[in-house]
């Protein structure tokens, strides 16, 4: 087998099974062992641990994981049947890796790690996602129960940086809140185009999310919370104050802002992308404590 931690490795082995990279399926392979090495040690592996791994490819960081993981199992899920070729291949000796060839979109995930004990052992998501799919899979994978440990994800530069900014910067908005909200993340390693092939026309970033503390900390009506967040984003330039008495999707009169605002202390005046998740959590307790007087 060539190496496929190469561009020469990759274009070899495409040959050999007669494969075009399919560029609408976000293949860009992973061939620099350096970054390959960055992505294993975010993911901060014990020998038993269980990973799902979404897009293996050609099986770069597949077979690194296996490698990690002498006492865990990897389960690889890939869309494109020709790799799945590849991949079942390459690890046919292997008894800690399953291949699956399916659209990681399409799964009935929760039913797929209860019948692998992924549920009672814990599991891990790392994965050099494809860019298309990128938040559709970080936003199944911080909802779905059993949650992960945690999860480690090559994703687009701008992409992880909007979901690791802090209030107030220039990145932050609804993408930030929604995962942080699940979610505490980390940019771990900036990594540049040249370590894929074929080249991808933006710098990516290794980026962890630690789902554990921030899944404590619950709106109590989290349909409020996310119309909250949507109100105070969709507007970005206007008060907090302005902005939530003309909310598209809730109906907050201009005295029920007022009331609300006051209660929690925040300064009606500042705009809404100065507020953490945490104090939106607590801006929408208060609301939905109003809503209801109102309502009785
Ligand atoms: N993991 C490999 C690596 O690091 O070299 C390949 C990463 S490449 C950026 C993304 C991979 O995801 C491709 O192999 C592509 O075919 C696969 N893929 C794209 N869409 C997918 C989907 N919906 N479900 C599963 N795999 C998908």
């Amino acid at each position: 087998m060539p190496d496929i931690t190469t561009p020469s490795g990759v274009k070899d082995i495409l040959k050999q099974y007669d494969i075009n990279i399919n560029r609408a399926l976000g293949q860009n392979f992973l061939v620099d062992s350096n970054i390959l090495e960055k992505v294993i040690d975010a993911a901060c592996l014990e020998s038993g641990d269980n990973v799902v791994e979404i897009g293996p490819g050609l099986g770069a960081l597949t077979g690194a994981l296996v490698d990690a993981l002498p006492q865990g199992q990897v389960m690889a899920v890939e869309k494109d049947s020709r790799l799945c070729q590849v991949l079942q291949d390459l690890f046919q000796e292997e008894d800690n890796v399953e291949v699956i060839c399916r659209d990681a979109l399409e799964i009935d995930w929760a039913e797929e790690l209860t019948s692998r004990s992924f549920k009672e052992e814990g599991y891990r998501v790392v994965a050099n996602l494809p860019y298309y799919i990128t938040s559709p899979i970080i936003r199944l994978f911080l909802e779905i129960s059993p949650a992960p440990e945690s999860l480690v994800f090559m994703v687009q530069k701008e992409v992880g940086e909007r979901i690791a900014a802090d209030p107030g910067s220039k990145d932050y908005g609804t993408l930030s809140i929604a995962v942080q909200y699940y979610a505490e993340p980390e940019l771990i390693y900036q990594v540049p185009p040249t370590v894929f092939w074929p080249r991808p026309e933006v710098e990516s970033v290794i980026l962890r999310l630690n789902p554990g503390g921030n899944r404590e900390e619950r709106a109590d009506n989290e349909k409020l919370f996310f119309q909250i967040v949507r109100a105070l984003f969709q507007q970005r330039r206007k008060t907090i104050r302005n902005s939530l008495s003309r909310a598209a999707e809730i109906d907050l009169s201009r005295e029920l802002v007022d009331r609300a605002l006051e209660r929690s202390g925040i300064d009606p005046r500042i705009r809404g992308e100065k507020l953490s998740w945490q104090e939106i959590v607590e801006l929408s307790n208060i609301f939905n404590v109003l809503l209801a007087e109102v309502g009785d």
